[in-house]
Formats: structure tokens, sequence, C-alpha cells
């Protein structure tokens, strides 16, 4: 069997190295083709000496020349390319068979869509690209007979309890609804005084996923929760109201799905992402992944309990945003990548990102786009939106 060519979009994230981790551990199944990256060159360039790629990207010319040569002097052959235009030749050349799509945000939406049009097997880390795009994109899936698997672990576990055959809805096929499972992040029980002084730190500080800086926040708002309903009703052809979220701090039943005849499937495990990228990647094979067995007794007890919509109003924004459809969520997650971005630069207080959200939801009206050139212009006049909100808070933070 001949090794499947792999490209590795945000090679350098928590994604990403969890992906290479898989990847390394069945060289004889899997070999890189292609690793970007934004900003940690030095760690692509270790990466590139390691896995020795095809092809790697970086942003901007001035760094690729540099890493050009660097990768020349220690012998490693990989070519390397800039920009948005590099990132959509790696996830559409013709010698790659799978992309994983792990960049963080908007930004990742046009080099997946690259390797959508290409047809290929696309294991999807960046929600906000469904999000932003999901008609398009799954239309985009089935035109081009690309294979679409799903990453986040929400996902990744509906999918393995749902039928093969969901793509016309859920009723068909007797599901009654989705059981989406959240964490609740790291301030699940705090007042909303406590979490008017939160830092930066305090909410990348996730209690059971090590995770990017951006999704981090989005868990500790429950925005990444909003985000994934919206991800779910693309992946899965549901409606909002067929998507009911749960919390369940231990985070080892990643998702459920609820049949009509009253069973519940779930899957479980240990919440380490390796879990998903191996079953995606090797789907529908089952492959090891490195990660340890799920020890039940050590476990002990599992809780659930319902969302509060109050204190987390981000999650509460995206059922809206949801529930309206259209462009909604293009502006929702613009506005929430605005806010995320201030909000780690101590230019926004914890409780004021669903504030800045709301406003733009609210300046936002809501239509149709046929094509991607469409998203990015909702996506830019919802940015600029957030922008003008921002500017006009003489905010200070006092961190
Ligand atoms: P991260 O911040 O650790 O890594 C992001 C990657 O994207 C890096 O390699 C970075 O170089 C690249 N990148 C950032 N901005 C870019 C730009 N403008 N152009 C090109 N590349 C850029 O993020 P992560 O935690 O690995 O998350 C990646 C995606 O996967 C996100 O969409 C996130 O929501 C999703 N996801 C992550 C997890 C997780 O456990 N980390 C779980 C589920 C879904
Ligand atoms: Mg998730």
């Amino acid at each position: 069997m001949q090794p499947q060519q792999v490209t590795v979009l945000g090679a350098t994230g928590s994604i990403g190295s969890s992906t290479l981790d898989v990847i390394s551990q069945h060289p004889q199944r899997y070999q890189v083709f292609a690793l970007t990256a934004h900003s940690r060159i030095s760690e692509l360039q270790a990466l590139c000496v390691r896995f020795q790629p095809r092809f790697a990207v970086v942003a901007e010319a001035a760094k690729a020349q540099r890493l050009q040569a660097d990768l020349q002097v220690a012998g490693v052959a990989t070519r390397v390319l800039v920009g948005p235009q590099g990132l959509c030749e790696v996830a559409a050349h013709p010698d790659v068979d799978t992309v994983m799509a792990a960049i963080v945000g908007a930004a990742g939406l046009e080099s997946v869509m690259a390797a959508v049009t290409a047809g290929k097997k696309i294991l999807l880390a960046n929600k906000e690209a469904l999000v932003m795009s999901g008609a398009l994109f799954m239309s985009a899936v089935r035109e081009h007979k690309a294979q679409l698997l799903p990453i986040d672990s929400e996902h990744n576990a509906i999918f393995q309890c749902l039928p093969c055959n969901y793509a016309e809805g859920l009723e068909p096929v007797g599901v009654r609804r989705i059981l989406l499972t959240a964490s609740g992040g790291p301030f699940r029980n705090s007042s909303y005084q406590t979490l008017e002084q939160v830092t930066p730190e305090q909410a990348c500080a996730h209690p059971n996923w090590s995770m990017g800086q951006k999704i981090s926040v989005d868990s500790a708002t429950m925005m990444n929760k909003g985000l994934e309903l919206i991800e779910a009703c693309w992946l899965f052809a549901a409606r909002p109201d067929q998507v009911e979220v749960v919390v369940h701090p231990q985070s080892v039943i990643h998702s459920l799905v609820d049949y009509v005849d009253g069973s519940v499937l779930a899957q479980l495990g240990n919440p380490d992402m390796r879990t998903p990228i191996a079953h995606a990647m090797a789907w529908p094979e089952r492959i090891d992944s490195g990660v340890a067995p799920l020890d039940l007794c050590a476990l002990a007890r599992m809780d659930f309990v319902a969302p509060d919509l109050e204190r987390f109003a981000c999650l509460r924004l995206a059922i809206e945003a949801a529930k309206l459809g259209g462009t909604a969520p293009i502006a929702l997650n613009a506005a929430n990548e605005v806010a995320v971005a201030a909000f780690l630069q101590n230019r926004l207080r914890f409780t004021q990102i669903p504030q800045l959200i709301e406003k733009v939801l609210s300046l936002s009206r809501v239509s149709t786009v046929n094509d991607l050139a469409g998203v990015f212009e909702i996506d830019r006049e919802a940015r600029q939106q957030a922008q003008a909100w921002l500017n006009k808070q003489s905010i200070s933070v006092g961190v």
C-alpha cells in the first residue's frame, strides 16, 4: 500500500502537532506532503527537518527566503512557498490525498475550500470555515466528491454514532436529536462579577484540553459550543432545534445521538485530540492513536447540567445566529474573532466579548451569499463594525 500524502495546514498549532504525532506513529501509512505555519518559523523549520515534506508554506516572502536558505544548509529539499496562494497550492496539489485543515479562524477558509474543490479527503478542524460558508462548503463537497471527516471531538463523536446515510437529514434515519456536550470551560461555576475580572491567562487555562489561544477563549465564553452547534447543523443536515447543548465537565463523553426508539449512542474517550484525528485519518479502519485507554473506575462519575445562556451569552448569540441563518453566522464569527483578539490584548473585558458580538449582529442585515467573495465581503463589513465599536469604547481593562 502506498502511503497517503498528507498536507497539514496549520502544522505548528495544537491540532497540527497532534496530527504529526499520529502520522509519526504510522510512517508506512502516512507521509507528510506539506506543512504550513504563520509565525512560528523556527518550529516549522524543525518540523521540515523531521518530516522532510515536499513543500512548506509561510506568510511572508522574507521569512520564506530565510527558511529556504536555512533548510538548504540543513540539507533538506523542501520547497518553501508563500502566503494564501501557497496554502491553496499545497491544499489542492494533485499528489495530495488528505488535507488536515487546522488553521485557526477565517484565515483558513480559502485553503480548505481549495482542498474541497480539488476533491481531497478533508480532515476538518477549522470549524470557523464551515460556520462562515456552510451552504457553499457543503455543496462544493458534494459537487467535487470531496470526503469530509470531522476532527472536532464532538462532531467526530456524532459521526461515529450516526448511521452512514444521514445526508438527507436526521428524521429519515430515526434520529430525534444530537446532544452536543460542552465542558463548560474554566469559568463554568464563576459568578458574573468574577467573569468581569477574568484575564487572558485564566481564560486560556482550560481544565481538560490543551488548545490554541483562540479556541481556549472560545471555550471559556462558550462561543466554541455555539460555533460547534452551527458546525453540527451543516455536517449532519440538522436544524438548530435538533441540536441540544449539555454541559458535561469531565469531557469524557464527546457527544451523543438520541434515536426515536429511545436509544442514545455516545462516544467516550480520554480528552485527547489524537483520538478523533486517528479516527478520521484511518476511517473506515482503526489505528492506534497513542491515547491511553479510558479508565472508567478512575473516572468514577460523570455530571450533566444545562448551559446557562445568561452568563454565557455568546452561546445564546450563536444559537440565535444559527436560527437566523444566511449571513448571520459570518457576522457572528467575524465579530467574535475581533473580540477575542482584543480580549487577548487586554483591550476588552471578558464580559464585553458578547456585548461586541451582539452589537455587530444587531447591525448586520441577514442575506444570502453565492460565492466566497460574498462571504469575505460580509466578514470584512462585520470586522469593520466590530473595530468601530471597539474604538468608541475608551476601555480601561485594568489588568
Ligand atoms: P493554534 O492557534 O494552536 O494553531 C493555529 C495554526 O494556524 C498555527 O499553525 C498557525 O501558524 C496557523 N495560522 C494562524 N493564523 C494564520 C493565518 N493568518 N494564516 C495561515 N496560518 C495561520 O490553533 P488550534 O488549537 O490548533 O486550532 C486550529 C483549529 O482547529 C481552530 O479552528 C480550532 O477551532 C479547531 N479545533 C481545535 C481543537 C484543539 O483541541 N486545539 C479542537 C477542535 C477544533
Ligand atoms: Mg470541540
